[in-house]
């Protein structure tokens, strides 16, 4: 048996390994290593994909989430309302321009933006609000469009976990995670469902004068060779990566169901434990899966697990042991133990079980057996 990997990117590459080369060597045998012509075609593969007007590629996720916000140009200390339940990520760039984070309760059940505990946290000073589609699933963004059309707000989504989720409307309509907001941005980092060789990211939006904004901030603000209109920033995504992308954009549908069929293994099989909560399926979303993370009831010693499972070979992952709002980075805005009660409780219970494309039946059953057995000691 090969050895178990949270993500196994070396046997996804053995697979894709001869289209992946072959999009290299046109990258190679033409040295248009920056803006060259596979950052177009991956870019417009994407805009047909997720079925959006502009995809603007730049070099991380990060990067994709300040683009946009910079693109606004809200005034100093508006407030950004945010999950605290997310990766540092979302967080940090509201902060680092200068606004002021205002955290935002998750629900128990699909980890996501609590709506009700968002439209209490709307003051004047709101500007926008940043959902998370935590772990690979969407928020419930009909309610949150409703809210932010009610309140003026902007919506940026963070779908770096749920590149290829589909959201459903009530009547039906269905559309791609991240096409929903005013824009969404995602992160192409390896271990993401759709990841390059290195650092990526991208930004997706509808609307055409903040697609021209974002394209020129990516760029040093540069509205044409030398003449600079607004400050920017110099974020690429350079051809090898979109040579990566492009090949991969095309086997991302097999890839989030091959991730959803292990999961459907893992859920059947905890939970038939009774004290392993496995993660729950919103009627309005698909789950692709980024993660698979359990919540684990009273009295399991989640942290036990985690150092048992690593004895055994077995990789798990705590994401996230701490919160946003009691971060140290963070404390400058006051928060404090107890504001914020389910997503303390989830940082306390929940853990994450390996999840990738290349799961081996064999792989998968020793990972449960040994869950299990942990839980019956
Ligand atoms: C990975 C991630 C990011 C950041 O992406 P990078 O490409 O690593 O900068 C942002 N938000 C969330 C929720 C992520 O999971």
């Amino acid at each position: 048996m090969k050895k178990i990997q949270m993500v196994d990117l070396i046997s996804q590459y053995e697979d894709i390994k001869e289209e992946v080369k072959a999009e290299f060597d046109r990258v190679l045998d033409t040295a248009m290593f920056i803006n060259g012509p596979l950052v177009k075609e991956f870019q417009a593969d994407l805009e047909a994909y997720l079925d959006v007007k502009h995809v603007i590629p730049c070099a991380n996720g990060t990067d994709a989430l300040q683009v946009i916000m910079m693109a606004y140009n809200f005034p100093k200390g508006a407030e950004v309302l945010v999950p605290s339940y997310t990766y540092v990520a979302t967080v940090e760039v509201i902060a680092l321009l200068g606004f002021k984070p205002v955290f935002v309760e998750a629900y128990p059940d699909s980890f996501n933006i609590d709506i009700e505990d968002l439209e209490s946290k709307i003051t004047d000073n709101s500007v926008a609000i940043v959902p998370v589609h935590l772990y690979g699933q969407c928020a419930d963004m009909e309610r949150l469009m409703e809210v932010a059309g009610r309140n003026n707000l902007v919506v940026l989504e963070d779908t770096a976990q749920a590149i290829g989720a589909d959201y459903t409307y009530a009547d039906g309509r269905t559309v791609k995670a991240g096409t929903i907001g005013n824009a969404g941005a995602t992160s192409f980092f390896p271990s993401k469902n759709l990841g390059c060789y290195g650092d990526g990211g991208a930004v997706f939006t509808n609307d055409d004068e903040l697609a021209s904004k974002i394209r020129m901030i990516v760029n040093h603000g540069q509205s044409k060779r030398y003449y600079h209109d607004s400050i920017g920033v110099n974020s690429r995504l350079d051809s090898l990566q979109a040579a990566v992308l492009k090949v991969k954009l095309k086997h991302l549908d097999r890839y989030n169901a091959a991730r959803r069929a292990v999961a459907d293994r893992y859920d059947k099989a905890f939970g038939a434990t009774g004290v392993i909560t496995p993660p729950y399926r919103s009627p309005f979303s698909t789950h692709v899966f980024h993660q698979y993370t359990v919540k684990l009831a009273d009295g399991i010693d989640r942290d036990g697990l985690n150092a048992f499972l690593t004895e055994e070979g077995i990789p798990s992952m705590i994401y996230y042991p701490v919160p946003n709002h009691l971060q140290k980075a963070y404390q400058y805005y006051g928060y404090q133990k107890g504001d914020f009660e389910v997503t303390e409780d989830l940082c306390s219970r929940v853990i994450s079980f390996p999840i990738h494309t290349e799961m081996e039946d064999e792989q998968q059953e020793l990972i449960i057996s040994k869950v299990i057995e942990f839980i019956n000691r």
